[in-house]
C-alpha cells in the first residue's frame, strides 16, 4: 500500500480523500495557498505544505510548486482530486518522472480523451456511438457554417479544449451562426488557449447520463452503473442521482457496455467517467444515447455511485494506484436503492446566482447520524469563503430504498440548512427537488432554465417565522399559536439582514430575558438575521446609551467623523458594507463623539462597538 499521499487540491474533495486515506493508514499531506492557511483540509491532513499565493494559477495550478511540496514532505503518491491539475497529462507525466505514484490514469489516456474532437474520433473508431456532428480540421467560418447546415439546426458549437460548461454556444438558425462562432472562439481562446471548435447536433430535451468506469493494471475494466446529471444550470450540474430514473435493464446494459468499450479503447486505469447525452423525447433508448466525452478523474458526483454500490471509490483509486487488482469483479457489483446529491454553492439565487463571499458566521448542515444524509464539505462555521476558488462549499448526498425516499431526505436536510451571512443556493435546491417534474423523474437539462422563476425561493421569511424571531428578540413568553389571546399586539421596527422591516407582533410578558443583539431564522434552506432596530444606533424613540454597534458582520467602508466631533441627531457617522449592501449608522441624539473604534477597511463582527456618543 501507498505509505503517504499528497492531495493536490483543496476544499471538500481534499477532505474527502484525506478521510479514506486516513482510514487506510496512509499519511496524508495537504497543500495550501495563502488564502487557505486556515482551511479545513489543512487541519485534517497529517501535514500541510504552503504552495504559494491565493490565485490558483500561482499555487494549486503550478506543477513545480506541487512537486516541490511532494519532495519536501517525502510524499510517495499524488492524488489530484478533480479540477486543477487532475486532467493535465504533462503534470501526470512529471509526477511519474519524479518517481512518485500518480493516482490517476496513464498520461496517454488523459491525452487521448483531453480534446473533444480527438476523443470523439477515437470513440467512433472503437464502435462507440457518438453525437452526430463535425470534427473536421477545416476551421474556416464558411466550412463550419456549411457543416452546421448539413447537420441541421439547432446545433451546438463546442470548443475542442472546452470543459466545465465553458466554450459552448447553442445556435438555432443559420443567421445567428457567424456571431455565435466568433464569440465561442473568443471565449475558447481566453479560457483554454485554443480556439478550435467542433459542431454537434443540438439534442432537444436531452438528458445527461454518465457511467462510472474503473480499470486496473491487470487488464480489468468494470463499470459501476450510471448516474443522471440532467439537472443543470448553464450546463453545470446542480443535482445528480443514481440510478437514472426510467432506465430499463436492457438500456443500462447497452450504455454501460459502451462505457467499458470506451475505457478499454484508451487502456484506462483508475476512476473515469464516460459522459453520454440522451435524446429522451421517447424515454431512454439505447439507440438514442451518444458518447459526449470522458472525464479522466474522480467526479464531483461520485458519492451517489458509492451510495448505491456500497463501495469507496477513493479506496479503489488508491488500491489501483498501488498496483492491486480491482476490489470487485463486475458480477459482484449491484445497485442498492437510489441516491441523490445536491451541490451547495456560496451564491445568491436572488442576485442572478452571483458568488457570495465572507465569513461563515453560521454554518450547519445537520448531523448525518440523525438526518441520514452524507455531507461532504471543506468548510465549517467560521471559515472564510474567498473569491479565489470554486463557490461549491458542500455536497449533500441522500440514499434511500426508493428515489422518493432519497429525495425527501435530501429536501428535508436542505430545508434545515443554516448558512449565514454568506448566501447559498439551498433554498433553490429545495424548490428544484420539490418541483413536480423532478418528483416524477421527468428531468432534462433544460428544466432549470425553463422553470427559472418557479424555482426561486421566497425573498422574505414567512410571517410566522418573523413573528417568532421578533418575539425571541423581545422576550420568551410569546406563544405564536395563542397570539390572539395573548398580550396586546404592536408593530415593532427591526432590521432584517440590515434592512428596516416593521413586524406586527405580540409584546412579551417578561422582557428581561430578551436577546439584545440578533437572532438567526432559517426556513426553506434560507437564513436571515433579525436585529433590533436600535442596534444600529437608530433608537426608535426609546432610550439609547449612545453606543453605535455593528448590526451585522461587515466591513467599514466610510468614516465621516473624528473622535471629539460634535454630532447632531440623525447625522451619518460611518458606513458598513455587509451582504454586498451599504448601511449607514447615524447618531441617535445630539452630542459629541466620545469614542471611535472604526477605521476604513476594518472587518467587524456583529455587536462590535464602533463608536460612542456622549450626550451634549
Ligand atoms: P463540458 O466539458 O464543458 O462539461 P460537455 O460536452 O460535457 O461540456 O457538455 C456539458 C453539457 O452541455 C451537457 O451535460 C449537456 O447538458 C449539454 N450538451 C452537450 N452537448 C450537447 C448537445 N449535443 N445537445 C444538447 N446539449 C448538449
Amino acid at each position: 500500500m501507498i505509505p503517504s499521499l499528497l492531495i493536490a487540491n483543496r476544499g471538500e474533495i481534499a477532505c474527502r480523500i484525506i478521510r479514506t486515506a486516513r482510514a487506510m493508514g496512509i499519511r496524508t499531506i495537504a497543500v495550501f495557498s495563502t488564502a487557505d492557511a486556515n482551511a479545513l483540509h489543512v487541519r485534517e491532513a497529517d501535514e500541510a505544505v504552503a504552495i504559494g499565493p491565493a490565485a490558483a494559477r500561482d499555487s494549486y495550478l503550478l506543477p513545480a510548486n506541487i512537486l516541490a511540496a511532494a519532495r519536501e514532505s517525502g510524499a510517495a503518491a499524488i492524488h489530484p482530486g478533480y479540477g486543477f491539475l487532475s486532467e493535465n497529462a504533462d503534470f501526470a507525466q512529471a509526477v511519474i518522472d519524479a518517481g512518485l505514484i500518480w493516482v490517476g490514469p496513464n498520461p496517454d489516456s488523459i491525452r487521448a480523451m483531453g480534446l473533444k474532437d480527438a476523443a470523439k474520433a477515437r470513440m467512433i473508431a472503437a464502435g462507440v456511438p457518438v453525437t452526430p456532428g463535425y470534427l473536421g480540421e477545416d476551421q474556416s467560418p464558411d466550412r463550419l457554417a456549411a457543416e452546421a447546415a448539413r447537420i441541421g439546426y439547432p446545433v451546438l458549437i463546442k470548443a475542442v479544449a472546452g470543459g466545465g460548461g465553458k466554450g459552448m454556444r447553442q445556435v438555432d438558425d443559420a443567421g445567428a451562426f457567424a456571431d455565435a462562432l466568433a464569440s465561442c472562439r473568443r471565449e475558447a481562446a481566453a479560457s483554454f488557449g485554443d480556439d478550435r471548435v467542433l459542431i454537434e447536433k443540438y439534442i432537444l430535451a436531452p438528458r445527461h447520463i454518465e457511467v462510472q468506469v474503473f480499470g486496473d493494471r491487470h487488464g480489468q475494466v468494470v463499470h459501476l452503473f450510471e448516474r443522471d446529471c440532467s439537472l443543470q444550470r448553464r450546463h453545470q450540474k446542480v443535482i445528480e442521482e443514481a440510478p437514472a430514473p426510467g432506465m430499463d435493464g436492457e438500456t443500462r446494459a447497452s450504455v454501460c457496455a459502451a462505457a467499458v468499450t470506451a475505457a478499454r479503447a484508451v487502456d484506462y486505469v483508475g476512476a473515469g467517467t464516460i459522459e453520454f447525452i440522451a435524446d429522451a423525447s421517447q424515454g431512454l433508448r439505447a439507440d438514442r444515447i451518444w458518447f459526449m466525452e470522458m472525464n479522466t478523474r474522480l467526479q464531483v458526483e461520485h458519492p451517489v455511485t458509492e451510495a448505491i454500490t456500497g463501495q469507496d471509490l477513493v479506496e479503489w483509486q488508491l488500491r489501483v494506484a498501488a498496483g492491486e487488482p480491482l476490489p470487485c469483479t463486475q458480477d459482484e457489483l449491484a445497485i442498492h436503492g437510489h441516491a441523490i446529491e445536491a451541490r451547495l454553492y456560496a451564491e445568491d439565487p436572488a442576485k442572478g446566482f452571483l458568488p457570495s463571499i465572507g465569513t461563515l458566521e453560521a454554518f450547519d448542515l445537520g448531523d448525518p447520524a440523525e438526518s441520514g444524509v452524507r455531507v461532504d464539505t471543506g468548510v465549517e462555521q467560521g471559515s472564510v469563503i474567498s473569491p479565489f476558488y470554486d463557490p461549491m462549499i458542500a455536497k449533500l448526498i441522500a440514499h434511500g430504498a426508493t428515489r422518493e425516499e432519497a429525495r425527501e431526505r435530501l429536501a428535508d436536510a436542505l430545508d434545515e440548512a443554516i448558512v449565514w451571512p454568506v448566501r447559498c443556493n439551498a433554498g433553490f435546491l429545495v424548490e428544484a427537488l420539490d418541483h413536480p417534474d423532478f418528483v416524477a423523474g421527468r428531468v432534462d437539462t433544460g428544466l432549470i432554465a425553463r422553470e427559472g422563476e418557479a424555482l426561486m425561493p421566497p425573498a422574505l421569511p414567512s410571517e410566522e417565522a418573523l413573528i417568532a424571531a421578533a418575539t425571541a428578540l423581545t422576550g420568551p413568553a410569546f406563544v405564536p399559536g395563542l397570539r390572539l389571546n395573548a398580550a396586546p399586539r404592536r408593530a415593532g421596527m427591526f432590521l432584517l439582514d440590515g434592512q428596516p422591516i416593521a413586524i406586527d407582533f405580540a409584546e412579551a410578558d417578561e422582557a428581561d430575558e430578551a436577546i439584545t443583539t440578533s437572532v438567526l431564522m432559517s426556513e426553506g434552506g434560507q437564513t436571515w438575521a433579525l436585529a433590533p432596530f436600535r442596534a444600529a444606533g437608530k433608537a426608535a424613540g426609546g432610550a439609547s446609551d449612545g453606543a453605535i454597534l455593528a448590526p451585522m458582520p461587515g466591513r467599514v467602508i466610510a468614516v465621516d467623523v473624528a473622535a471629539g466631533d460634535a454630532v447632531v441627531r440623525g447625522q451619518k457617522l460611518l458606513t458598513l458594507e455587509a451582504m454586498k449592501m451599504e448601511h449607514s449608522l447615524t447618531a441617535p441624539f445630539d452630542g459629541t463623539l466620545a469614542e471611535l473604534n472604526a477605521a476604513v477597511g476594518a472587518q467587524v463582527t456583529e455587536g462590535t462597538l464602533l463608536a460612542k456618543i456622549a450626550e451634549a
